[in-house]
């Protein structure tokens, strides 16, 4: 039989490595393998009750009809009240559109905005999705690298340098997936200076680990600075605030027309998310927010447990995330190093190796742009982060 070609656009595309490397974690486990999956990003707690019951009231009060395209109302109200009264910015209802998810939200916002050729400014190490999906869209990502000792933060000097003509987009993410970092309002202020010689450059901002964060300051939205009024896109959702990966739904902010462009977009695309999964969303935004907090504090502890865990492990840098639920420390220390007859050379095969021999999933640096570091998710329990850390000291021990 003759196989069909694959277009070139997905060709050019990595295949999601955290969601790959996930994947290969449940073939293992489902072959017996006791593997501890720290791999791929999301909360390990279940959708909060009354989220779960306005779902299951939406289906008995029949909610199960096309919905607008760019979301219910209702839900584009909540987020804008949302936006208001957390953040502090005016978007109306009519400036958010519902996608499948943040990622989905995301790649409308880059599929509206770029243009063949057009740069998209990526600061590394960043969330493997970003890079491909402005590939997607025939961009160009330009990464600007930022290493552990700037606390994976780009500098305003960093920025100046990397803008160029053709840079149409920058796509920043606070708290930071994978690093943890986030940028202080001090921090944002100095870049926003830079952006604000830039009036043609739109500021896509990734807001989705706003609640998981660790430090006193209150949370900055990009969106609050005067100086880039209609011209900053939030990207944000329920994945991770309300444990609702599963129901896929994210949502972008942005300027009037833009809003347009991408709702056009969708009507071509989708028509639309999940009803049922809307309403859930829209539970969870008009709802009571202590399930936020309470999973808030969870990830904080284990926040302390890992870093003071992995702090022990020679070799490793580590440094302490202030937000989002994950570790990235620097492992160059092992890498060259053997296992047997084999050579550790890459954090790839230093994550296969502590796949296959530690028996814990994790991503590798390069992933996300960011050689020589590893990326370990700690949304799991204390114990099976106790026990994956146990078992990544006893396979590094080994080698030579
Ligand atoms: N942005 C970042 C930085 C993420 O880590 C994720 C989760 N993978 C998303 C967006 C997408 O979230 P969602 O599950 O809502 O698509
Ligand atoms: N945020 C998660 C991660 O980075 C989800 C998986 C994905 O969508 O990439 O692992």
């Amino acid at each position: 039989m003759q196989q069909q070609t694959i277009s070139g656009r997905v060709q050019a595309l990595a295949a999601s490595q955290t969601l790959a490397m996930s994947q290969k974690s449940s073939e293992l486990r489902s072959r017996g393998i006791d593997v501890i999956n720290l791999s791929v990003g999301e909360p390990d707690f279940h959708t909060p009750a009354h989220i779960k019951e306005a779902a299951v009231r939406a289906i008995d009060d029949n909610f199960t009809f096309y919905t607008p395209v760019p979301g219910y109302m209702s839900l584009r109200k909540a987020v804008s009240d949302k936006l208001r009264t957390e953040n502090g910015v005016d978007f109306a209802p009519e400036q958010i559109v519902v996608g499948s998810g943040a990622k989905h939200a995301l790649t409308n916002v880059i599929l509206a905005t770029v243009n063949p050729g057009d740069e998209v400014l990526i600061p590394v190490p960043a969330w493997v999705s970003y890079m491909e999906i402005v590939k997607l869209a025939e961009g160009v990502p330009v990464t600007v690298f930022t290493g552990i000792e700037q606390n994976f933060k780009i500098t305003p000097g960093q920025l100046r340098e990397a803008l160029t003509e053709r840079t149409r987009a920058v796509l920043l993410c606070s708290p930071s997936n994978p690093t943890g970092s986030i940028y202080s309002r001090e921090e944002l202020a100095a870049l926003v200076e830079v952006l604000a010689e830039r009036p043609d450059v739109l500021v896509i901002s990734d807001e989705i680990y706003e609640h998981i964060k660790y430090t006193a300051e209150p949370y900055t939205s990009m969106a609050s600075f005067p100086e880039l009024e209609g011209r900053v896109a939030i990207i944000n959702g329920v994945s991770k605030a309300y444990a609702m990966t599963g129901w896929r739904i994210g949502y972008c902010a942005l300027p009037l027309h833009l809003a347009k462009a991408v709702t056009k977009l969708q009507g071509q695309m989708t028509s639309g998310v999940s009803s049922i999964a809307q309403k859930a969303a829209e539970a969870a935004y008009n709802g009571p927010q202590e399930c936020v907090e309470e999973m808030r504090r969870a990830f904080e502890r284990r926040r302390d447990l890992v870093v003071e865990l992995a702090s022990q492990i020679p070799g490793l840098k580590v440094n302490k995330p202030d937000g989002a639920f994950y570790l990235f420390p620097e492992v160059s220390a092992y890498l060259g190093k053997r296992f047997g007859d084999k050579v550790i050379a890459t954090d790839s095969d230093l994550a296969m190796y502590l796949l296959e021999e530690a028996h814990v999933a994790l991503v590798a640096g390069s992933a996300f742009c960011a050689p020589g570091y590893i990326r370990l998710s700690y949304a799991a329990s204390d114990d099976q982060l106790r026990e994956a850390f146990r078992r990544i000291a006893a396979a590094l021990a080994k080698l030579v």
